[in-house]
């Protein structure tokens, strides 16, 4: 019988994630079209190339970039070999160092790849970008000898309709099902994932921030159906998830146009059908939909029905007002650190497990337009002011601007990356230290955590949560 592999090279968008123990929503979504075809398939990870080809750990440290391997790593060269497709999904924005996963670059696909004889369809399935001007600026970085066609936009539309190439734009009524039969995948996964949700597609500003990929790609505020969600995560909890994340989407407090009763409601179905879930969180917020009314109340219930260790990521990007005008960036500072202490008001208090139940993240961006030499000293003057209001931010992400297509077709310029190596250093030093001592006082006991990483004899492990009574 014919079969069709999907290898998984990992996802990390701005609203949506797919580095593990993260499983992202596109390979997922290829899983559900081919079980609703009939299609037998094997999902495979850059993971197992790397172990197939003699990657292995090292002493007193894993190496993560095998850590990730499924159930099929034993088999990988005959399931390649002889695979009628075989689609890559790949895509990430940044180059972050994971904790325990390391998303490959075009050409280690390349070089893996071509080990193998390979004569059958590859597909690449490219999460970032926004128009055909992706393509323009793909293939001139993407090796022409290992795929025989690139994709763009949803994964689940190149099975629905293959003339359209390339469709950001979201069709949740061909999706419910496809969404409900993704869940066949559960049983090729080796380690226990975190399985991201999506909920929603577009962003509710109009016009959107200036650099941000959602404007570029147009696509009209649309809400995945609360019972089409709860149907997908259902079929999932049966196969076997217990970890949770509704994080595919730009602002999870906009969901049903920022509906506190809607997104109640959304919980507690959750919980009536999946009463066993350890992890449920949520991912991506904009601040200035938290300082509202509504947006207090969303927070309230994000805080009851959630589980510890929450994190509300609030794309600031920057404290610098110039900046923020230039960039139409979302909400003022004073919406910012408004939000910083209605999240903190409602998820500050510790649960069971010993971590707060949800904590505001915070995102920066060096290289916005606008920038110049005050821009540090206006986000750390910013930073001093969240320490003085004695709240907590759970963790603080600075990265490079880059192009929608992402890093891997980005040059910066060395004092570029000198200088960004320098704001990062600031604000780790000025605020994330001291903030995380605040957050991790010594002696606080923290239960539910996972070990994610084991590295010269330290272990390192992620706060999963619990389950609230
Ligand atoms: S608020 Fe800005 S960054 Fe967030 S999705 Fe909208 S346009 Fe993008």
């Amino acid at each position: 019988m014919s079969f069709d592999v999907i290898l998984d090279c990992y996802t990390d968008e701005p609203s949506g994630l797919g580095v593990p123990p993260y499983l992202g929503v596109h390979s997922r979504y290829i899983a559900g079209c081919l079980t609703e075809m009939g299609r037998e398939y094997y999902y495979l990870t850059i993971d197992d190339l790397r172990y197939t080809n003699g990657e292995r750990n090292f002493e007193n440290t894993y190496n993560k970039r095998i850590l990730n391997t499924t159930k099929n790593t034993e088999n990988s060269v005959y399931l390649l070999e002889n695979a009628t497709n075989i689609y890559v999904v790949m895509g990430c924005f940044v180059k972050y160092n994971y904790v325990s996963a390391e998303p490959p670059s075009f050409e280690e696909v390349r070089n893996l790849l071509k080990k193998f004889s390979l004569n059958q369809n590859t597909v690449l399935f490219y999460a970032l970008g926004g128009s055909e001007l992706t393509r323009e600026k793909i293939v001139q970085i993407v090796p022409q000898d290992v795929f025989h066609e690139i994709v763009f936009g949803n994964t689940y539309n190149y099975f629905l309709n293959k003339e359209i190439k390339n469709n950001f734009e979201s069709n949740y009524n061909q999706l419910k099902n496809i969404a409900i039969s993704s869940s066949t995948i559960m049983k090729q996964l080796k380690r226990p994932m975190m399985i991201e949700i999506e909920t929603a597609t577009g962003c509710n500003r109009n016009p959107g921030c200036t650099f941000c990929i959602e404007g570029k790609r147009g696509l009209p505020l649309q809400f995945r159906r609360k019972e089409d969600i709860v149907l997908e995560m259902s079929s999932l909890y049966n196969e076997g998830a217990k970890f949770f994340r509704l994080g595919r989407q730009p602002n999870f407090y906009a969901y049903d146009h920022s509906n506190p009763e809607s997104i109640e409601e959304l919980f507690k179905n959750i919980w009536k059908i999946c009463p066993e879930i350890k992890t449920l969180h949520i991912d991506n917020v904009g601040p200035q939909d938290v300082n509202t009314e509504n947006g207090q109340k969303i927070t309230e219930i994000i805080s009851r029905y959630c589980t510890d260790g929450n994190i509300t990521p609030f794309g600031v990007e920057s404290f610098d007002e110039a900046i923020r005008e230039k960039c139409n960036l979302n909400g003022t500072i004073e919406d910012i650190h408004e939000a910083v202490s209605i999240i903190n008001k409602y998820g500050k208090e510790r649960g069971k497990t010993g971590m707060p139940k949800v904590l505001p993240g915070i995102n920066i961006i060096y290289g916005l337009d606008g920038q110049n030499e005050n821009t540090l000293k206006i986000n750390l003057e910013n930073f001093d002011k969240i320490m003085k209001n004695e709240n907590m931010v759970r963790r603080v992400f600075v990265r490079k601007l880059t192009s929608p297509f992402g890093e891997q077709f980005d040059n910066y310029s060395i004092e570029n990356i000198e200088e960004f190596n320098e704001w990062s250093k600031q604000v780790e030093e000025k605020f994330s230290f001291p903030m995380l001592k605040r957050v991790f006082p010594i002696g606080i006991e923290i239960s539910e955590l996972r070990m994610e990483m084991f590295e010269n004899r330290k272990f390192y492990f992620k706060a999963d949560g619990y389950m609230p009574s």
